[in-house]
C-alpha cells in the first residue's frame, strides 16, 4: 500500500510552497487509494511554536486536504508529532553507533573552518573529511577529559549514491559531494538529518514528494536507510519524487517570506480554497495541454507523478486571480452568497451589521457572482445597498460629473419617477430617453447616474442595481447629488 508524508515545521506563517508539496503528496495518495500521513517536525524548539502548529492544521482544513494519519486523527504510528519521540530518535542514533555507521566526533568549529579553508585553497572537496571516522579509545577518552563536546556524525559509505527521482530520473552524487554529517548534536538534540529518515521508516512511508531545495538530502537519506534496514528498523528505501522550484517575481525563487507567499493572504482577500488548490497544482504539473480550470475531484482521477514537470514553475498572480475567478463563477449561486457573508457581515467599517439587508443581497448576488476575482471585492461591489450614504470617491466624481451632468441628472430623475420599478428594462429606457434629451448615448448618460446613487463610476449592472435598491433611495440620492 502506498504511503506518502506531509511533514513541515511549524515555523512561520504557512506559505504556498508547503501548500504545493500538501496537494501534491495528498493527491497522489488519493488517485492510488494510499494512505496521507500527516507528521509535524517540531524538534527545533528555538523555531517552532504552537502558534504555527495550530495555523497549520486550521489552513489544511481550510483547503480540504485531510490526512489519515497525523495529530488529531492518530493512527497506528502516533505520536505524529517529533517532539513527542525524542525517545525513539535517541535509541536508534544508539544503534548506529553500536553498528558502527556513526561515530562521535569531537572536531570544534573553529577546527572545521581551519580545515574546510585549507581543502578549498588546495581544490579539494571541502566537506568534513573524516577526521574523527576512527578515533582510538584513548584518543575518545582524552578529548573527553579535555571536556571536548561531541556530536553524532553518520559515516557515509565511500562509493557512490544512485538514485531514480520520480521526476528528474537518474540521479548520482559522488562521495566527495556527500561528505559525512551530523546527526545529533552535542547537546543530545537529534537533527532534522536523523529524525526525518528514521521517521519516514518506521511510519513505512513509501513516496517522498518535497520540494527541490531537499535534493541534497536525499543522498544521505538513502545511505541512513540502507543502515536502518541493516539494523532492521526500516524495511524499503522510499521512493524520492522532487518537485520544481517555484520562481516568484524577477525570476526569483519565491520565498517564504515573500508577501505573495503567505497563505494568509490569499485566505484574507477570498481565495477559494479550490481556486487556489486549482492555480497551486499547475505549479510543476498539468491537467491537460488545452485545460487548466478543474476541480479537485478531477485533479485527484487526473493526478500521475509522471506528468510532474521538472523545470521551475513561475508564480503567477495574475493568473491565480483568473482561475480563482472562474472557480467563484462555477459556485451555485447559493453556496456563493453564503461564502460572500463573512465579508458582508463582518464589523465593519463601512456599514452597521444591522443595515445589512439580507432580501436585497440574494437578489444581487448572482450579478456579482460573474463579476468577482476574490471574494473581498464583494464590499464594494455592493456597499451601496447597505450604506446609508453611498460612498464618496472623488476620482470617481470627477470622472464621471461633467458640465451637464445637473441637466442630464434633472431629467433622468423625472423618468425614473415615472418609470416601472419592477423592470429594470424600464429604468433603463428612462436613463436612454434622458440621454436623448441632452444628446447622449446611454453609456455616458448612465454615468453620473451610478456615481450619484453608488458613489463609484463601475459596478455591478445599473438598472438590476437600482431595481434592487428601490425607487426610494435611487431619488433620494439623486436629489442630495443635485441639493
Ligand atoms: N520538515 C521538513 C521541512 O519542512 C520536511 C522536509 C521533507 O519533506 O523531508 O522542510
Amino acid at each position: 500500500p502506498l504511503r506518502v508524508r506531509f511533514c513541515p515545521s511549524p515555523t512561520g506563517n504557512p506559505h504556498v510552497g508547503l501548500v504545493r508539496t500538501a496537494l501534491f503528496n495528498w493527491a497522489f495518495a488519493r488517485h492510488n487509494q494510499g494512505t496521507m500521513v500527516f507528521r509535524i517536525e517540531d524538534t527545533d524548539a528555538a523555531r517552532d511554536s504552537e502558534e504555527s502548529y495550530n495555523q497549520l492544521l486550521d489552513s489544511l482544513r481550510w483547503l480540504g486536504l485531510d490526512w489519515d494519519e497525523g495529530p488529531e486523527v492518530g493512527g497506528p504510528h502516533a505520536p505524529y508529532r517529533q517532539s513527542q519521540r525524542m525517545d525513539i530518535y535517541r535509541g536508534v542514533a544508539e544503534k548506529l553507533l553500536a553498528g558502527g555507521h556513526a561515530y562521535h566526533c569531537f572536531c570544534t568549529a573553529v577546527e572545521l573552518e581551519a580545515r574546510r579553508d585549507a581543502a578549498r585553497l588546495a581544490g579539494k572537496p571541502s566537506g568534513y573529511d573524516g577526521t574523527c571516522r576512527n578515533l582510538s579509545e584513548e584518543r575518545i577518552e582524552r578529548y573527553r577529559a579535555e571536556g571536548r563536546e561531541s556530536i553524532v556524525r553518520f559515516k557515509m559509505p565511500d562509493e557512490p549514491i544512485t538514485f531514480t527521482d520520480l521526476v528528474r530520473g537518474e540521479l548520482t552524487f559522488t562521495p566527495d559531494n556527500v561528505p559525512d554529517y551530523g546527526i545529533v548534536r552535542a547537546n543530545g538534540a537529534p537533527l532534522y538529518t536523523l529524525v526525518n529518515p528514521v521517521d519516514d521508516a518506521l511510519m513505512e512511508i513509501t513516496h517522498v514528494l518535497r520540494g527541490e531545495d531537499l535534493l541534497s538530502s536525499t543522498p544521505r537519506q538513502i545511505a541512513l536507510y540502507k543502515a536502518l534496514i541493516e539494523l532492521g528498523v526500516a524495511k524499503e528505501i522510499p521512493q524520492f519524487g522532487h518537485l520544481p522550484y517555484v520562481m516568484g517575481e524577477g525570476n526569483k525563487k519565491l520565498s517564504k517570506r515573500d508577501p505573495q507567499a503567505s497563505l494568509n493572504l490569499y485566505r484574507e482577500r477570498g481565495f477559494l480554497p479550490e481556486g487556489l488548490l486549482n492555480y497551486l497544482s499547475l505549479l510543476g504539473w498539468s491537467f491537460s495541454a488545452d485545460q487548466d480550470i478543474f476541480t479537485i475531484p478531477e485533479m485527484i482521477e487526473k493526478f500521475d507523478i509522471a506528468d510532474v514537470n521538472a523545470n521551475p514553475a513561475r508564480f503567477d498572480l495574475k493568473k491565480a486571480e483568473s482561475i480563482n475567478a472562474d472557480h467563484i463563477r462555477m459556485l451555485d449561486v447559493k453556496t456563493f452568497a453564503e461564502a460572500c457573508e463573512p465579508w458582508l457581515q463582518a464589523p465593519h467599517a463601512n456599514w452597521a451589521p444591522e443595515d445589512f439587508d439580507r432580501a436585497a443581497w440574494e437578489r444581487i448576488a448572482p450579478y456579482a457572482q460573474t463579476r468577482l476575482t476574490v471574494l473581498s471585492d464583494i464590499t464594494a461591489n455592493v456597499d451601496f445597498l447597505f450604506l446609508k450614504e453611498p460612498v464618496e470617491d472623488e476620482a470617481s466624481w470627477q470622472k464621471a460629473m461633467k458640465e451637464g451632468s445637473d441637466a442630464l441628472l434633472r431629467t433622468a430623475r423625472e423618468k425614473l419617477d415615472a418609470a416601472d420599478w419592477n423592470d429594470p428594462e424600464s429604468l433603463k429606457n428612462a436613463v436612454l430617453a434622458a440621454g436623448e434629451e441632452h444628446g447622449l448615448k446611454l453609456g455616458k448618460a448612465q454615468a453620473p447616474v451610478r456615481v450619484a446613487v453608488t458613489g463609484r463610476t463601475v459596478g455591478l449592472p445599473l438598472f438590476e442595481s437600482l431595481e434592487i435598491l428601490g425607487r426610494e433611495k435611487t431619488l433620494s440620492r439623486i436629489d442630495t447629488t443635485l441639493a
